[in-house]
């Protein structure tokens, strides 16, 4: 809607934790008439939308359902960049990183985590590739892939940047070093976009055909 339209009003710009390369505001509507000029898709579809509102008919669920299993996986794809980065920074620093006359790598400790890290990215990579996959060929989600790929996904960003903090030490505490905003900026991955609970719900009633709450 047009800046200016009455009864469209925003507030301030709201400090955030982390990905703060991007403004979130809220935006109050309080009886705002919406110009024509900004409808999306077609006026028939809006016709006919009303008429079923009208009748009491309930929206087609499943179409916004099928919307959400498709766009989750994107939103995977890019907590899965977080987490590739902050992996990949860690294995450079580790193989650098000399402590008590080697490099810390070579510690089973470190090494083992960034195998795990290493593991988990890839699991949450396929289950993405799979949903985009199954979207693309408009195939049905069974079993809320698209949503097990975004819960995967976003679940591995917040391990493997804390798990990046850690190897990094101190460092990585520090805004020396990219990991601290990449810890910072993967939480919102389990919240957004429906939070992990959320699709857990989804995954739970497709996989059971029970309304769990
Ligand atoms: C930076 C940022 C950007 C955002 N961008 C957008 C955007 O572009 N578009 C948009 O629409 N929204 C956006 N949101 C909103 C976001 O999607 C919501 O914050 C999120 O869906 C959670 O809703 P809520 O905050 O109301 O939490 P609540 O619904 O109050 O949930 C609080 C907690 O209770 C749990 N919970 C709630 N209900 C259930 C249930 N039935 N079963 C189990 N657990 C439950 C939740 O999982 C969560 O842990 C954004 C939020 C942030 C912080």
């Amino acid at each position: 809607m047009p800046p200016g339209t009455r009864g469209l009003a925003g507030t301030r710009k709201l400090k955030k934790l982390g990905l703060r390369a991007s403004h979130t505001a809220d935006v109050f509507l309080d009886d705002v008439r919406v110009p024509g000029s900004c409808l999306l898709g077609d006026k028939e579809s809006l016709d006919r939308r009303l008429a079923r509102a009208r009748e009491g008919q309930r929206a087609t669920k499943q179409a916004a359902m099928r919307t959400f299993e498709l766009s989750r996986p994107a939103v995977g794809a890019q907590a899965i960049g977080i987490a590739r980065a902050a992996y990949e920074y860690a294995l450079e620093y580790a193989k650098n990183r000399v402590q008590f006359g080697r490099p810390i790598i070579e510690n089973q400790a470190v090494a083992f985590a960034l195998a795990d890290m290493r593991t988990e990215i890839d699991a949450a990579r396929l289950l993405v590739w799979r949903a985009a996959w199954m979207g693309r060929n408009e195939r049905p989600f069974g079993a809320g892939e698209g949503s097990m790929s975004k819960l995967k996904a976003g679940e591995v960003a917040v391990s493997v940047t804390e798990k990046a903090v850690q190897i990094l030490g101190g460092a990585g505490y520090l805004r020396e070093h990219p990991v601290e905003r990449m810890f910072r900026d993967a939480k919102i991955y389990t919240i957004f976009e429906g939070t992990s609970e959320i699709q857990r719900l989804v995954i739970a009633r497709a996989i059971s055909g029970v309304q769990i709450r």
